[in-house]
């Protein structure tokens, strides 16, 4: 068996775990929660708001737009809530804290120490927060004032190990057989364009935390193994997986730091009434997969373009629900929308960017894997 030694340690964690106790600690894992969560900047730059590609539907998630105006949901496709999405994302979860207690199997300190790293934090109690300021002036509307304003980033990256002594991510993602095998026929150039951006931030905001983070593993695993005839089964791997790393570049920065610039000035731009233009009505992707609706089907949907409906809710107490869809569940929601960023008055000095809450030691305090482990990687 060949592979990534990442890949390696998954299936090597999953024998060396029996079920029962590989059960118990996806449900610990899946339990875990970002206790201050609420208490972070309302408009944040996340990985995933850097990867998105339709420029509407960033804005309105920066500002907080939920699928339907006064209507939360998180499985959500077209406006609506979404069974298949729903499956998806409880397979994503399930398999992320089997995936975790797998590698932790096999880890120094916590499992076997067959494989030469430690993990450190997961996702969403290890959080990487930064703040800085727009390169960008913008000029507030009452005052006159021209400022840059203040840009928040936020990932959870969702694993922080030390490999031989070096801070290294891993984001985990579980797709589907056929997305497997798609990335595995057309080759990492496929993965880079899907997963690449939001690995690129989360390395960032790492960095700019002052980890040294210098590769972001994208590790993908299908929820099922191979198939008993394929060419990998015969070869001994029973699962079915790909690996691709992105390793730290000389300007990955400009390029978050550009994209999150972005943002910010959509956001200003909606402030004032002007919004990104939709796709054309018939796009597949990625209109037939976001959360918002890009057409009306009968039943009295909000379209993602009547940016008015949500913004005028913003300002009322209690909305009326859109019909045809069930009542809210509060435990999905997502946290509540502040007001617009206020306008500098002045041009401000920067600060020193304030300290982060996270739940991951100072790397100075991480012992270093003991020196006689060998490291196995391709
Ligand atoms: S439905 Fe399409 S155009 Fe509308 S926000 Fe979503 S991706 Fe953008």
């Amino acid at each position: 068996m060949t592979g990534h030694w990442l890949e390696e340690a998954l299936q090597e964690g999953l024998e060396t775990l029996d079920g029962p106790e590989l059960l118990k600690q996806a449900i610990a894992h899946v339990q875990l929660e970002d206790t201050q969560r609420e208490q972070r900047a309302a408009k944040r730059i996340s990985p995933t708001l850097i990867s998105e590609e339709c420029s509407l539907a960033a804005v309105k998630r920066y500002r907080h737009h939920s699928p339907q105006p006064g209507w939360e949901w998180r499985s959500v496709k077209r406006g609506r809530p979404s069974a298949s999405s729903n499956m998806h994302t409880f397979r994503g979860t399930i398999a992320e804290g089997m995936v975790i207690a797998a590698l932790r199997a096999v880890s120094q300190g916590e499992g076997t120490g067959r494989y030469p790293f430690q993990i450190l934090g997961v996702s969403p109690t290890c959080v990487f927060e930064h703040e800085s300021w727009s390169e960008t002036q913008f000029q507030d509307p009452v005052t006159g004032w021209w400022g840059p304003l203040q840009v928040n980033y936020l990932a959870y990256p969702d694993i922080l190990m030390l490999v031989e002594g070096q801070p290294e991510l891993v984001q985990l993602k579980c797709p589907s057989v056929h997305a497997i095998a798609r990335y595995k026929r057309d080759g990492p150039a496929t993965v880079h364009k899907r997963y690449g951006p939001q690995a690129i931030a989360e390395m960032v905001i790492g960095r700019w935390m002052g980890i040294p983070i210098s590769v972001n593993h994208v590790l993908l695993y299908a929820f099922e193994g191979t198939l008993p005839s394929s060419e990998e089964n015969k070869s001994g791997r029973e699962l079915l997986t790909a690996l691709y790393s992105e390793f730290w570049e000389e300007g990955m920065e400009r390029f978050v730091q550009m994209s999150a610039e972005r943002i910010v000035e959509l956001d200003q731009e909606a402030s004032r009434g002007t919004w990104p233009r939709a796709y054309p009505v018939g796009t597949t992707w990625p209109c037939d997969y976001c959360n918002y609706a890009r057409v009306e089907d009968g039943s009295g949907l909000i379209t993602c373009e009547e940016n008015e409906r949500w913004e005028t809710q913003r300002s009322t107490s209690s909305p009326a629900m859109p019909p045809a869809l069930p009542a809210a569940s509060s435990s999905t929601t997502a946290p509540p929308t502040a007001a617009p960023a206020p306008m500098l008055s002045s041009p401000p000095q920067l600060p020193a960017p304030s300290s982060p809450v996270v739940s991951l030691a100072p790397l100075r305090q991480i012992p270093e894997p003991p020196a006689h482990l060998q490291p196995r990687r391709s």
